[in-house]
């Protein structure tokens, strides 16, 4: 018997993650997603067979589990109507909202509650994202479970022991995208420099970075000794190393990371 999860808000995050878990065999009408927008709701009830309401107290009575997916700004206004319905039902609920506190979001539902927090990425969007997770200690076993098989349907999940670690998390792959199209651009830029045609250079190093991130992902090896193994004496690849290591490249990336971590600090 498959549990009943109901997605509050039905926009990006939360139709990749239940698109995943479809295209996983998830049976559709296992899952509930609410939003007010009805026009929506229909499409979706069309695409994909699953089971809508605009009221969310009305998905939040039939769930096992709730999957706040609102933007973190009308997150308040989404949980404090909800109070009596998730205090009388005691669902799981899963937060995919970036920066509000476990204790944040269980004081707008109205007390203890078992919970997790998730710190998707933009590729989750895609398939290939990259979550961390944290359970608080009311969180058992089976629900911990349930919550991975859920966020795997989108890609790679690890789960963090301390709440404090997702923004580290954030840091890492949260915002990490942005550091690799950050990367790509200033290779396509270099290409055309060198008198490669642009959208030339753009396929090049795109490619490039899926394939050296596929290749890290399948091999015994870690990045380092796959670096190594690239770089031959004397050769061209390490003189570009060299370039990046006597810049610092290492000491701007951990800057920059800490830069990050402090900011999703500050904002929570
Ligand atoms: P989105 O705007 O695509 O989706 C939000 C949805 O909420 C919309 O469908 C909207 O109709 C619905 N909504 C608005 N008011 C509502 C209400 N009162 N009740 C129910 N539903 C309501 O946003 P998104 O990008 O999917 O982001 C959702 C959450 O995911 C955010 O908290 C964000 O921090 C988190 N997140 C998203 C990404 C990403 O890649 N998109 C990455 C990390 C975290």
């Amino acid at each position: 018997m498959h549990k009943t999860i109901a997605f509050i808000g039905a926009g990006n995050m939360a139709s990749a993650i239940f698109g995943g878990m479809l295209d996983g065999g998830y049976p559709a009408e296992s899952i509930i997603a609410t939003s007010p927008d009805d026009t929506l709701l229909a499409t979706l009830r069309e695409r994909h067979g699953i089971r809508t309401h605009t009221d969310n107290a009305t998905a939040v009575n039939e769930a096992d589990v709730v999957v706040l997916a609102v933007k973190p700004q009308i997150m308040r206004q989404v949980c404090e109507p909800l109070r009596e319905a998730v205090q009388a039902r005691k669902p799981l609920i899963v937060s995919v909202a970036a920066g509000l506190e476990a204790t944040t979001l269980e004081g707008w539902l109205g007390g203890e509650l078992a919970l997790i927090r998730c710190m998707p990425n933009t590729p989750s969007l895609v398939g290939a994202g990259a979550a961390g997770l944290y359970a608080n200690p009311r969180v058992d076993a089976e629900q911990r479970e349930l919550a991975g098989e859920l966020l795997s349907a989108v890609g790679l999940v690890e789960w963090v022991a301390e709440e404090a670690l997702l923004d580290a998390v954030t840091a890492v792959s949260g915002s990490g995208p942005a550091y690799f199209f950050l990367f790509f651009e200033a290779m396509e830029e270099a290409g055309v420099n060198l008198g490669l045609p642009r959208e030339t250079a753009r396929r090049l190093a795109l490619q490039t970075g899926f394939g050296a991130a596929s290749m890290a992902l399948r091999s015994e090896h870690d990045p380092a000794q796959l670096k190594r193994n690239v770089m031959s004496p004397q050769g061209s690849t390490e003189r570009a190393i060299q370039y990046f290591e006597d810049a610092e490249l290492r000491h701007i990336v951990d800057g920059a990371m800490q830069a990050c971590a402090a900011r999703a600090r500050e904002m929570a």
